[in-house]
């Protein structure tokens, strides 16, 4: 498959029949995995418009697919988060008289004729939902839009992940950028010419004028309630705990990270071993973390990046409100995206992943387990569960690494630049296979989104778009001295290590690792490194 945008655009094209069909007994809107939340969401104010406009009840369904979410790994902590989220938005729609219906379904290839049986059963002639960018969701979206089409029921799907979809910002010659830096200036030209097209604000949904009767519309295999758990996904009650408090579920919640993020000035040193939104052991300090987000951003040791991207990941904030709120606290009409300001950095950042989505709706290949890179495709990988095992516990012996991946085991979630130390030393320095640790990340992470995952882990392990040239290697213990000089991140998530101080911490003598019981490192940088410059040099040679 060279392009899915085809695919996209047919999907857009079978949204729109000639004739719209009579008005049914109620309008659908099907809520998926990355758009829950009822503020500014496109597809359900568009389906509240036209409930409004036939004069009957608005529906809310969410399908859990246990199915797809082994099929993409998702993570028992992102599919908790769904649901608690979702409960939060059962909740913000009750006043409004809308009800939201969960259920199940297996097998996943026969979602769309499902879909189409609860449209029928609901009498509902119009169904609407936010696009799903990825290949074997937009091949489902299309089967329910032929079906639909058979049964003149008329399907809108709509652009809402990103701040611009995939498929506008293209080269002069109409081609997908590969390369960031040109993407990211067009965008931000795109966006300031479309600014009230692209940051406007979805309506709220009007509320239902009666409560639904849902005894009489509702087939019995519906649920009205949300379902604390998934079977085969369950967290276990002490994760379940730690993940609620650290990443509180709501609009609510995230519009105070949002906060917290533009406004407050004070910086928790924590490393995220408190509530995120709690005071934890706070330093009071000048300025704003965005303020001073493109200086401190890559320090690990800091609190200093929002930490929104479970909420991002999930919809349950709109990226356009995070572009929209940066610009109401400037008090500025154009978006800007210099690397040199803190606002202008953070832009950058939310177009990252855009420039993820657009990647992955122009070559899905990229997630189907091909590196962009085609040339990279034979590199040798080393096969050692041992050391696979080493790092995905952190215990590899290097100390950046293992607090790395501990936070990441602990937290649900890893501050971006340790993101990168910890997937080049995997596939550099341990000389695995990236999709491995894509996997890992996947399972483990509760902001798991698959365009940005392997946007990253294809950075990182030199084969994707734009990446990082292979023969600039990351040295583990030269990043470990920039992103925790002190050390106070190697401090808080290995134990072992919480007495060491100076440069002890980032590479301790043998004789004091063994003291402390902790590990040796599995490998020695200065001797790997040579073995991976080997490789990536010759992809298929040893
Ligand atoms: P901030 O620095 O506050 O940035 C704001 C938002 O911009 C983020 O929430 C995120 O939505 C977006 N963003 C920031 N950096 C990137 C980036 N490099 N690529 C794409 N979007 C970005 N991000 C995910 O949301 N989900 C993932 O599964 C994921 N996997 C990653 C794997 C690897 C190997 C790497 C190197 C990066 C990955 N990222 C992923 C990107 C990035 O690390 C996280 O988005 C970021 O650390 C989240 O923290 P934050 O919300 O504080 O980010």
């Amino acid at each position: 498959v060279q392009s899915n945008l085809p695919l996209l655009q047919l999907l857009q094209a079978m949204c729109t029949p000639a004739n719209d069909p009579e008005p049914g007994s109620s309008v659908v809107y099907w809520m998926r995995m990355g758009d829950l939340r009822i503020s500014d969401n496109r597809a359900l104010a568009q389906a509240s418009a036209r409930a409004v406009k036939d004069n009957v009840p608005l529906l809310v369904i969410f399908i859990i697919s246990p199915q797809d979410y082994l099929a993409h790994d998702r993570s028992k902590r992102r599919i908790d988060f769904t649901l608690r989220n979702l409960a939060s938005v059962q909740e913000s729609l009750h006043p409004l008289n809308i009800p939201l219906f969960t259920t199940t379904h297996t097998p996943r290839r026969t979602l769309p004729d499902r879909v189409i049986t609860l449209l029928k059963s609901f009498n509902c002639n119009y169904l609407f939902a936010n696009i799903e960018y990825e290949l074997d969701e937009l091949r489902r979206d299309r089967e329910v839009c032929r079906l639909a089409a058979e049964q003149n029921i008329k399907v809108t799907f709509v652009h809402d992940r990103c701040i611009v979809e995939p498929g506008v910002v293209t080269t002069k010659e109409g081609r997908a950028y590969t390369v960031y830096s040109p993407y990211q200036r067009n965008w931000i030209t795109v966006l300031n010419a479309h600014l009230s097209d692209y940051l406007g604000e979805a309506a709220l949904p009007s509320a239902n004028p009666i409560t639904v009767r849902t005894n009489t519309i509702i087939v019995p295999c519906f649920n009205a309630t949300v379902p604390n758990k998934v079977e085969g996904f369950e967290l276990d009650t002490a994760d379940k705990a730690i993940m609620s408090k650290l990443w509180p579920a709501g609009t609510d919640a995230a519009e105070q990270i949002l906060s917290r993020f533009l406004n407050t000035k004070s910086r928790t040193t924590q490393l995220g071993g408190a509530d995120p939104l709690g005071p934890g052991a706070e330093t009071s300090e000048k300025h704003s973390r965005i303020s001073v987000y493109h200086n401190a951003r890559d320090q690990g040791d800091r609190d200093t990046t929002s930490r929104l991207s479970p909420y991002l990941s999930a919809g349950v904030i709109s990226t356009r409100e995070c572009v929209r709120a940066t610009m109401r606290l400037l008090g500025i009409q154009k978006v800007n995206a210099g690397r040199d300001s803190g606002v202008g950095r953070w832009i950058q950042e939310l177009a990252w992943r855009d420039f993820y989505s657009n990647v992955l709706a122009y070559f899905p290949r990229v997630s189907m387990g091909r590196p962009f890179q085609e040339k990279m495709a034979d590199i040798k990988w080393e096969v050692n569960e041992e050391h696979l095992r080493a790092w995905k516990e952190g215990k590899t012996g290097v100390p950046i690494v293992d607090a790395a991946m501990r936070q990441a085991n602990t937290m649900g979630w890893m501050h971006n630049r340790m993101r990168m130390i910890v997937a080049m030393f995997l596939c550099k320095d341990l000389m695995l296979d990236w999709r491995l640790g894509e996997r890992y990340f996947m399972e483990q992470l509760i902001d798991g989104d698959l365009a940005s995952n392997n946007g990253g882990w294809q950075w990182s392990a030199s084969t994707g778009v734009d990446p990082a040239p292979y023969f600039r290697l990351f040295n583990p213990y030269t990043q470990s001295a920039k992103a925790d000089p002190a050390g106070d991140y190697i401090r808080h998530f290995v134990p072992e290590l919480k007495n060491l101080q100076g440069s002890d911490i980032h590479n301790p003598s043998a004789k004091v690792a063994d003291k402390l019981g902790y590990p040796r490192p599995i490998v020695e940088h200065a001797v790997v490194r040579e073995r991976a410059l080997r490789r990536y040099k010759n992809p298929g040679q040893e």
